[in-house]
């Protein structure tokens, strides 16, 4: 069987698949999106997932929109390392639902903290009246929490969002040019963290990201690691005899 052929039949039957688990209101881009896939994925689920995986920068949006939602535990404060569910670094989004502390019950989402409905949407489509039982994310929100802690990887929707131009230069974006944030991961713990939770998820989203040619930005990581050990030496004149090592 040639291959056009095996895809032809293959996508009928999972179109047959998909279509027999819809139920009424099933958002109609989503299905739209699937249904133009190469390859049509076969549940309303994988329809869901697929369609965030290719919406990075609206997943991203969603999450923290669902975040401001539901807002941070009563007495949450931003912390790293010391085990317990916590991120290890300030690299890692701070994310208090992932705290053993602070998880929520099945039906959550350990990302945003909201409630998870069937297919892993964040509204109730089919008509359940409750959070699906099983679900521990939010679809949209794994694709989100991917974004937060690997850029990089979305290096051609960033790119496509400024036109392909460089953020610092504005001249065209080069080959090898890189995602950067634009106030560094290191200040926003330094200066930022005590910002309430939600908020503070933007400094790993879209509106903290740039594309940079890569000339830029090594010019760029040299005035911060300048500043970073400009800091180190403040601190160690500053710090007490008792103090040092
Ligand atoms: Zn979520």
């Amino acid at each position: 069987m040639a291959t056009s052929e095996w895809r032809e039949s293959r996508n009928a039957a999972a179109r047959a698949r998909l279509e027999k688990s819809l139920r009424p209101g099933f958002p109609a881009h989503v299905l739209h999106h699937a249904l133009t896939r190469p390859l049509i994925p076969p549940t309303p689920s994988r329809a869901v997932a697929s369609y965030w995986r290719h919406h990075v920068l609206r997943a991203d949006r969603l999450a923290r929109a669902l975040a401001a939602r539901t807002g941070a535990p009563e007495g949450w404060t931003w912390q790293v390392g010391g085990g317990e569910g916590r991120p290890a670094s300030f690299r890692v989004p701070p994310a208090p639902f992932r705290e053993d502390a602070h998880a929520p019950g099945p039906g959550a989402c350990r990302i945003c903290g909201g409630p998870v409905f069937r297919f892993g949407w964040h509204r109730d489509l089919a008509g359940d009246g409750a959070p699906s039982k099983r679900a521990g994310w939010h679809a949209a929100c794994v694709i989100a929490w991917e974004f937060w802690c690997a850029p990089s990887d979305h290096l051609k929707e960033l790119k496509a969002r400024q036109r392909h131009r460089c953020a610092v230069s504005g001249k065209r974006l080069l080959r090898g040019s890189e995602v950067d944030h634009r106030l560094p991961l290191y200040r926003v713990w330094r200066e930022e963290r005590d910002l309430p939770w939600p908020f503070l998820l933007g400094y790993w989203g879209a509106p903290n990201l740039q594309v940079v040619n890569r000339a830029g930005h090594l010019l760029k990581s040299r005035e911060e690691a300048d500043e970073r050990a400009a800091l180190r030496r403040e601190a160690l004149i500053a710090a007490p005899d008792d103090d040092l090592p």
